[in-house]
């Protein structure tokens, strides 16, 4: 069967990445999670003492980002492939409020953007892909065949992180969710380089009263015409 590449782009917590790792594992394509490699960065650029709440290096990230190695590696227990930086499994601590916080920084600066869209683009080489993030659809592959911008509310989007983060035994108030998610938006709409924007090709899907099932049979159906399309 021909096999497309699918750009899956919004607002944060969307829930993009559910439904590109489902299509992904239902296709046999690879899924890349490109939010992963921005928040793997951000983890490093903490760890360094390089960004807190009040101070961001940004010369001093860019000169180490040569000695930032990321890698995607799949844990077949699980489903996905998991982050890792420079040999190390940071899955759990790029998902921390903490680089939360950070990370929409970090992804404005240009030479960061220019690293991560390259690795993107040679994961993406061949199709049969789902990757999806801020600006998959309209930097990274502006020809993908078909392309999907998410939306939900910011209440609704802040409601459904902050139940994840709550699960996972995190102590946060929905409130500082919400703000984050509004800070994020801000930020990633506002930025001068590869801004979060609709690609004018992309199909608009607003998630906030939609279950999972019919999430994933309208994106499902979505694919099979672009499939056949090809
Ligand atoms: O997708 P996720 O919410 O994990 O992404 C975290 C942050 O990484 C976003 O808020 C955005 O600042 C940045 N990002 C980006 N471009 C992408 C993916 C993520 O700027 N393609």
């Amino acid at each position: 069967m021909t096999k497309i590449t699918v750009a899956i782009d919004g607002f944060s917590s969307t829930g993009k990445s559910t439904v590109a790792k489902q299509i992904a594992n239902y296709l046999g394509y690879v899924y890349v999670d490109s939010g992963a490699m921005y928040r793997a960065v951000t983890l490093y650029a903490i760890q360094n003492q390089l960004i807190s709440s009040d101070h961001f290096d940004k010369k001093g990230l860019i000169s180490a980002l040569n000695e930032i190695d990321l890698l995607f590696k799949f844990n077949p227990k699980k489903g996905f492939a998991e982050m890792y930086l420079n040999g190390k499994n940071v899955e759990k601590a790029i998902r921390t409020m903490a680089v939360s916080n950070l990370v929409s920084k970090v992804a404005a600066t240009p030479e960061v953007r220019k690293k991560l869209v390259q690795y993107q683009r040679h994961m993406g080489e061949h199709a049969g892909v789902v990757m999806d993030g801020r600006d998959i659809g309209t930097v990274v592959f502006p020809n993908a065949d078909l392309k999907i911008f998410m939306t939900a509310s910011a209440e609704t989007r802040a409601m459904r992180r902050y139940n994840e983060l709550k699960e996972r035994g995190d102590d946060v108030s929905y409130e500082e969710v919400l703000k984050n998610v509004q800070e994020r938006d801000h930020i990633d709409t506002t930025r001068k380089d590869s801004p979060l924007i609709k690609a004018e090709d992309a199909i608009e899907i607003d998630n906030s009263d939609l279950s999972l099932e019919e999430q994933f049979d309208t994106i499902l159906n979505l694919v099979k015409k672009a499939m056949e399309s090809k």
